[in-house]
């Protein structure tokens, strides 16, 4: 790859100039965009399947799909045809009218929650999976009514930025700089039943867990766990939540994740995969839980908007029409049994085609960046765990190509932190 330069003549690309803000030794203006964003390393202009070009025209194998969203990959046909046709027939109307999609959208959500069969459940819309997490969180306060509104969490969990789902998100480290957080969040030990057991009380209206722990470092939940969290809610009539934005939608090798333990959540949250691209999120709750909210209670300007909703629609037939649980299933099998054969990997955990493997005396973020450099894009999820969340779509002859570029780039870094 041609190194990134600035031509006096030119202005600056956003990636300098972002490159720039943070860099005090550039002479370059301001960027204008804030800083919380790390400076990005390449710019990408053009997305097929998995393949991404940059605006030097390198092309990269995405083995991220910004961050589990691109699961048909990038510029799906049906995808960009309905959008195309939508984009010319009708793009918002506001949510005090009834527009095409949103039923189709939310009844086919609510059958892949029963996996196969209508789980008796009802739907909103929303843009994110941190409002998908907001509704949730609401639904349940109004469920459990004045007093009982307190919603446990796992530690190393994530839910979102805003301020109710970063007081969710169980990293302390998150929650400083931004007190006093929203009260009635409460965290405990992840996979530890007897400790959430001990923080269940009457001020308790929900736990609220992700089946793998996805921005946590990929760690799935265990079936012991699941259950006996669905056990001692039912017990005690507290609601149990799934936050599926990252896990949802066949990523993990079933249509949600929680349908690995073989439990049936109250409230089930999806966004990431859910428009391939295109901003949605939404809240599934079953009806008797859903029927807490009346009108005024909760609301939003764009959720569920024609165009969002086509998205949606469009990405849902396709994953039922191409089997994409299976196939993550599949595709996620094959990976892991050759992932684990690379040098310095000393593990790889995770479901279907939401993998992390664990380096050993290696620096993953390293890795990243020098897989990055020879067109394979995967994250480092911890300083020594590797994030993998590649289309579904995904052939053997892809994986065979980013577990070549991942074996060539891991020994690059170790030859390298050798010598020095
Ligand atoms: C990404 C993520 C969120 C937040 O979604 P946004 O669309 O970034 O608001 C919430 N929960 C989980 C599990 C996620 O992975």
């Amino acid at each position: 790859m041609s190194p990134v330069t600035t031509s006096a003549s030119e202005s600056p690309s956003p990636v300098e100039a972002h490159r720039a803000a943070v860099s005090p030794d550039s002479n370059l203006q301001r960027c204008p965009l804030m800083p919380n964003y790390r400076p990005p390393a390449v710019q990408f202009v053009r997305g097929e399947g998995p393949y991404l070009w940059d605006s030097h025209g390198d092309v990269y194998l995405d083995f991220l799909s910004g961050l589990a969203v691109t699961s048909l990959g990038h510029s799906h046909p049906a995808v960009a045809a309905a959008l195309a046709e939508q984009s010319q027939r009708l793009l918002h109307v506001s949510n005090l009218y009834a527009t095409e999609h949103n039923a189709v959208v939310a009844s086919t959500l609510d059958r892949l929650v029963g996996d196969g069969e209508p789980a008796d459940g009802q739907v909103f819309f929303c843009n994110s999976g941190a409002e998908a997490n907001e509704a949730a969180i609401k639904l349940a306060r109004r469920h459990g009514g004045h007093g009982r509104h307190v919603v446990v969490c796992a530690f190393q969990s994530f839910h979102g930025r805003t301020l109710a789902t970063l007081a969710a998100t169980g990293q302390p480290q998150k929650w400083e700089a931004f007190q006093p957080l929203p009260e009635g969040f409460r965290h405990v030990v992840w996979n530890d039943l007897d400790e959430l057991e001990r923080s269940l009380d009457d001020t308790v209206a929900a736990v609220f867990l992700e089946p793998v722990q996805g921005e946590g470092g990929v760690n799935p939940a265990t079936i012991e766990y699941f259950q006996g969290v669905e056990r001692l809610c039912r017990e005690r009539g507290i609601l149990f939540m799934v936050d599926e934005v990252q896990t949802g939608l066949a990523r993990t090798g079933r249509w949600f994740g929680f349908q690995h333990f073989d439990v049936s959540p109250d409230v089930v949250t999806v966004a990431k995969a859910l428009g391939n691209g295109v901003p949605i999120g939404a809240c599934w709750a079953k009806a008797d839980v859903a029927a807490s909210f009346s009108p005024g209670d909760h609301a939003t300007t764009f959720g569920g908007q024609p165009l969002a909703t086509a998205a949606a629609r469009a990405v849902l037939s396709t994953m039922e029409a191409i089997g994409a649980p299976k196939r993550a299933q599949e595709t996620g099998a094959a990976i892991s049994e050759a992932l684990v054969k690379l040098p310095a990997v000393v593990g790889c955990r995770g479901l279907g085609l939401l993998l992390a493997v664990e380096l050993d005396g290696v620096d993953a973020g390293l890795v990243a960046a020098e897989c990055l450099k020879n067109g394979l894009v995967i994250n480092a999820v911890t300083p020594t765990a590797l994030r993998l969340a590649p289309p579904l779509t995904i052939e053997e002859s892809h994986v065979a190509e980013a577990v070549n570029k991942l074996a060539g780039c891991i020994e690059a870094v170790m030859a390298r932190s050798e010598e020095s």
